[in-house]
């Protein structure tokens, strides 16, 4: 008998019909990536995944973050046999505090008799023997007592709730525009958690935003970090950009300009770098800037789809993300950022594309954009 950690991926993983096997392993590989300095054991019993460890608490706290996984659960492995399991079945309820309880009995190995349910019903009936404290609520348990019969059986009441989603990776690449705020880092996190590799970029306008702006993106980049493994940040310089905009164009045109200039540029480094899209952290109706019509303006200037996880959000939940992913306290800092500096007093909320483009022609577009790429710094 040994107590191990069950790791149950989510549900979705098993609907990927003939690639369910590439998922499966890319899952692995980032389970064990996040493991690796640690001491475990990843055992296989009929497709179900078990890691064996002295650092239990460790493992749980990593693995429970992996994108894909659904679930975590420490669980006592026994020989499979009847008697083992309707004892260890009592030994868990009683490691709870729990006064009403079910039995629920998963039998992947056919070999085994009896069947589940009777198995459960024995495991029922031992226990009320046992506890007469106890009794048996089969529609709303305090406690389910989960058995697993594989080829070892697999006993536990505790299930930790993990983080969801689909293998990190497994979905394409998006080149995340990352800013210092609060909305951008929960984009980048969504988009992670259902598989799609990030790479970063942030506008950064020296002088007039800091060093310590700078940093802070940077912060954010190392807690995004934590979720994807390993990620690039681009820092592109875009004061001249910004500069050339104020003296050329219209001052209520400066916020969208300046935009599709963001969009383009994310769509150069997304171009050289092999990425497959551009994601932000916009959200309809949130600033001046985030219209329908603003948002339509800034992609057409881009030449792959671009993705807007928060746009039907709230601020609120958005803000209730970015604290369960650690990112909110650095996120408020109060450090400038370039669209916060430049705002003209009456932005344009409803831009016309044919005045936008011809009011920016004044520009030379093409060499201010790859000044701004060759000039660059890259954070890896
Ligand atoms: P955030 O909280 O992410 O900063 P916001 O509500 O402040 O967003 P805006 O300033 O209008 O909104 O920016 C909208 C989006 O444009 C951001 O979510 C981000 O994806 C991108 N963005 C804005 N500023 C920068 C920047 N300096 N560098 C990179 N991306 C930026
Ligand atoms: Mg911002």
């Amino acid at each position: 008998m040994r107590k191990v950690i069950l790791v149950k991926f989510a549900p979705e993983i098993f609907l990927k019909g003939l690639n369910r096997g590439k998922f499966e392993k890319k899952l692995k590989d980032n389970i064990k990536n996040v493991i690796k300095d640690l001491n475990y054991e990843f055992v296989e019993d009929l497709g179900r995944w078990f890691i064996y460890s002295e650092q239990m608490e460790q493992i749980i706290e990593k693995v429970k973050n992996v994108f894909g996984v659904m679930e975590v659960c420490v669980v006592t492995q026994v020989e499979a046999s009847l008697d083992n399991i309707v004892k260890q079945a009592l030994l868990e309820l009683q490691e709870t505090s729990a006064k009403t309880f079910k039995v629920e009995t998963n039998r992947a190995n056919k070999n085994f008799s009896p069947g589940s349910m009777e198995v459960s019903r024995k495991a029922g009936s031992y226990i009320l023997q046992n506890n007469t404290e106890v009794s048996v609520d089969v529609h709303k348990p305090e406690c389910t007592i989960n058995v697993e019969i594989r080829n070892m059986a697999y006993i536990y009441a505790k299930r930790i709730k993990a983080v969801g989603g689909l293998p990190y990776g497994m979905n394409g690449s998006t080149m995340l525009m990352l800013s210092g705020g609060i909305d951008s880092p929960v984009a980048g996190y969504m988009m992670a958690r259902r598989g799609v590799e990030l790479s970063a970029v942030y506008y950064h306008s020296h002088p007039y935003t800091s060093e310590r702006a700078k940093d802070k993106v940077k912060q954010l980049t190392n807690i995004l970090k934590e979720y994807t493994g390993k990620l690039t940040l681009y820092v592109v310089p875009f004061t001249e950009i910004q500069m050339q905009i104020i003296e050329k164009c219209r001052e209520d045109e400066l916020t969208i300009i300046m935009r599709r200039f963001m969009m383009r540029l994310a769509c150069a480094l997304a171009e050289k770098y092999g990425v497959n899209s551009v994601t932000t952290g916009e959200s309809i109706g949130q600033v001046a800037s985030q219209t329908m019509e603003g948002l339509i303006v800034s992609d057409d200037v881009s030449d792959r789809p671009v993705f807007r996880p928060l746009i039907a959000m709230d601020k609120v939940d958005i803000i209730d993300v970015s604290r369960k992913i650690d990112t909110y306290e650095t996120s408020i800092l109060p450090y400038e950022d370039c669209c916060t500096i430049f705002v003209p007093k009456h932005p344009k909320t409803k831009p016309r594309l044919i005045e936008i483009i011809k009011s920016e022609s004044v520009l030379d577009i093409d060499k201010l954009v790859e000044k701004a790429i060759t000039d660059m710094e890259i954070y890896k």
